[in-house]
């Protein structure tokens, strides 16, 4: 088995490299040209000995997540489909100027999770994505827009629960951190996540440490357990408490995430109690109003319903915004990424399997 190049760390790439009999220093001019330049044909890294070059191929491989499809938005937003290795697919969305470029990437194929607005839950888990495929999607998306060379945002928000797939993903922040690579700092990274306790207090512990953006969706357990199924095993005040202890760094905040469901959560009586549960934590709020879609059981409330509850929140002195959905008419907004089918069988083939073929 040939390692793969792109899920190497640089010292991880120092250690295979020497193992197969190549100069251990080359690794940084390697990692450069794949995690900094984006450059995967062997031939273009002009700075490698030529017979290095030629042996590469036989000593490893490297994937990288191949663009099938690339819609564009009215208002700019880009979703690239993307295909890994193995032919599965996942979702990957460029958001230009909110204020600035923003990358919303995947962590899982699919997510386990089962929130009940959600289409990538309906898809349930088909498997966590590597730390190269994370890094993958960022290489690609910065590549396709020109921004390789420009700060950027990511925000894991696109397929998948982070903290259901901690290794990788924490690995992958630390490859996009490295200096010979994109040196994404990890100000720039928001992680969002449902809110798996255990997963938040390894993070809190973690050097390297994102911005946190936590999913509440909801103001009491029964309301709340209903949407967000994992809420049975995480109830809200076990995450709040997590929260509570959050090391943050200064002017920082956590962000809570509240999609609202028209009649589910949206009452006066839900923005009251969510300022109450949330006093004493340096929050602000996220406000989503629903992104529909077929087979979604939730209506997306009115633009007065939303106006009340941002308005008793604002009363109460927190910090709320209300997330303007990008990218709605592409199925690119929050909630709206889903792969049918999945695999790497072109259309054909599927038709020729269907067929017995
Ligand atoms: N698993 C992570 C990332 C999910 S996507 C998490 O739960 O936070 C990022 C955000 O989009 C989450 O807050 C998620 O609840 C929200 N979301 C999912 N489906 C949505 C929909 N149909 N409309 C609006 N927001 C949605």
């Amino acid at each position: 088995m040939r390692p793969d190049l792109a899920e190497l760390d640089l010292g991880e790439l120092e250690a295979a490299l020497e193992a197969r009999g190549f100069e251990r220093f080359h690794a940084r001019q390697l990692y450069r040209w794949i995690q900094k330049r984006g450059v995967t044909d062997f031939e273009r890294m002009t700075d490698l000995p030529r017979s290095m070059r030629e042996r590469l191929p036989s000593a490893f491989v490297l994937n990288t997540p191949q663009v099938v499809a690339d819609h564009r938005s009215l208002d700019g937003t880009r979703k690239l489909m993307l295909e890994l290795a193995d032919g599965r697919r996942i979702e990957a969305v460029f958001i230009p100027d909110t204020p600035s470029m923003t990358f919303c990437i995947s962590t899982q194929v699919g997510c386990a999770m089962a929130c009940g607005f959600c289409l990538t839950g309906k898809m349930g888990l088909v498997r966590h994505l590597t730390a190269g495929e994370i890094v993958g999607q960022v290489r690609v998306l910065a590549a396709a827009t020109g921004l390789l060379e420009s700060p950027f945002n990511i925000v894991l928000m696109g397929m998948g629960e982070p903290l259901h797939n901690y290794e990788h993903t924490m690995k992958a922040l630390r490859m996009l951190h490295a200096e010979q690579g994109l040196a994404v700092s990890p100000r720039r990274v928001t992680l969002s996540t449902v809110g798996i306790v255990p997963g938040l207090e390894r993070l809190a512990r973690e050097p390297l440490m994102p911005n946190l953006a936590v999913s509440l969706h909801a103001t009491t357990d029964e309301q709340r357990s209903a949407v967000v199924p994992p809420n049975r095993k995480y109830p809200l005040a076990a995450i709040l408490d997590a929260c509570r202890r959050f090391p943050l760094r200064k002017r920082s905040r956590i962000t809570f995430e509240y999609v609202l469901l028209e009649g589910v959560n949206d009452t006066p009586e839900d923005a009251r109690r969510l300022a109450k549960l949330l006093s004493g934590i340096k929050s602000k709020v996220n406000l989503i109003p629903l992104n529909p879609s077929p087979g979604i059981p939730y209506r997306r409330p009115s633009d007065e319903r939303v106006d009340r509850f941002v308005q008793i929140l604002a009363d109460r002195h927190l910090t709320v915004m209300v997330r303007k959905s990008r990218g709605r008419d592409i199925r690119a907004a929050c909630g709206q990424l889903i792969v049918e089918g999945g695999t790497k069988k072109s259309a054909a083939q599927q038709m020729a399997l269907l067929m017995g073929g």
